[in-house]
């Protein structure tokens, strides 16, 4: 299919591009990667009125080191995250996570940005969001706000974005010292969305868990964090029974969907399998 009319501008600032966002009036969409939205139009399940291309506002194109984390700005593409010394230091579970993501030709195409704010359950980004406890900064005419990961994926393909918001980046804070991360995922083919994914960052102190954090793609309408399956690890010395025990908690706080792709019942299961995974590497890591 083709896409409805639509008038096409090239924002040269991310000012104009805001002012534009805010003149549209919610019938204007940013245009970054183009690899979700194009198919949205083409089958017309969206129909903006005007596309605000941000492609060239390089100012939005950056991984930079602070002194608290990572701040990476929306237009990143997933290649560069994938590749990016800074990441492979930092955050490898990140650089590692986008090899997951479609295929080369889309992963050089595709935004950190675009992936947030087109919010799919089973994609990676948004559930390393989650995981890495990052915040999201939107800009607009009125100004600046963050907004932490857990308060913006509202749905399916439903953020807490304003229509006239524009993500500028994502600040992700350092993880605990000595943290190390696991990260599991299977799909149907290599380059599919994700059935489920699981990602997992660890930290122990004399031998007992002193951070846990779980999250997981594919398993319901937003991705998920397992706090429950998290409580249980704490202060624990990680053996496969608390592993197994803290995984069955994980799978039994998702919801997942029931579809073409897969039943519910096996994604649950995958849940559990994917997250056991995720925190046995995690913990081979530790010791
Ligand atoms: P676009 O498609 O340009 O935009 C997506 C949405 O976000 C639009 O609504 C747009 O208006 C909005 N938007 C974009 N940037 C901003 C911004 N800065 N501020 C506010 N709104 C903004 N993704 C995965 O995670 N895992 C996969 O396995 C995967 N497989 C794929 C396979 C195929 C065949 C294809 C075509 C895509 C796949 N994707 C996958 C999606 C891919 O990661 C996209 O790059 C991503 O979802 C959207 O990023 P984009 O930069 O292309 O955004």
């Amino acid at each position: 299919m083709k896409p409805a009319p639509f008038d096409y501008v090239a924002a040269r600032s991310v000012e104009e591009a805001t002012a534009l966002l805010a003149e549209g009036g919610g019938a204007a969409r940013p245009l970054a990667g183009g690899q979700s939205l194009v198919p949205l139009l083409n089958f017309r399940l969206i129909e903006p009125a005007r596309l605000i291309d941000i492609t060239r506002l390089r100012a939005l194109d950056h991984v930079t080191e602070t002194a608290h984390g990572l701040r990476i700005g929306a237009l990143t593409r997933h290649r560069t995250i994938e590749t990016s010394s800074i990441l492979r230091r930092h955050l490898p579970i990140v650089a590692h996570a986008m090899t997951q993501v479609g295929h080369l030709a889309i992963r050089n195409r595709g935004t950190a940005g675009g992936s947030l704010c087109h919010a799919d359950p089973a994609a990676e980004w948004p559930m390393l969001a989650l995981l890495l406890d990052a915040r999201i900064t939107a800009l607009s005419r009125e100004g600046r706000r963050a907004i932490a990961a857990r308060d913006f994926f509202r749905g399916p393909l439903s953020t807490a974005l304003a229509p006239a918001e524009l993500v500028s980046e994502i600040e992700i804070p350092a993880l605990p010292a000595g943290a190390v991360w696991g990260f599991e995922e299977l799909a149907r083919r290599a380059g599919d969305f994700a059935l489920c994914a699981a990602g997992v960052v660890l930290a122990a102190q004399n031998g007992r868990c002193s951070a846990a954090r779980i999250a997981l793609a594919g398993v319901g309408g937003t991705p998920l964090r397992a706090s429950a399956a998290e409580a249980l690890l704490l202060g624990e010395t990680l053996g496969p029974g608390v592993i197994a025990a803290a995984a069955d908690a994980a799978a039994a706080a998702s919801d997942p969907p029931d579809d073409l792709h897969g039943s519910a019942a096996y994604r649950r299961h995958l849940a559990a399998v994917l997250t056991r995974r995720a925190l046995a590497a995690a913990a081979r890591d530790l010791a």
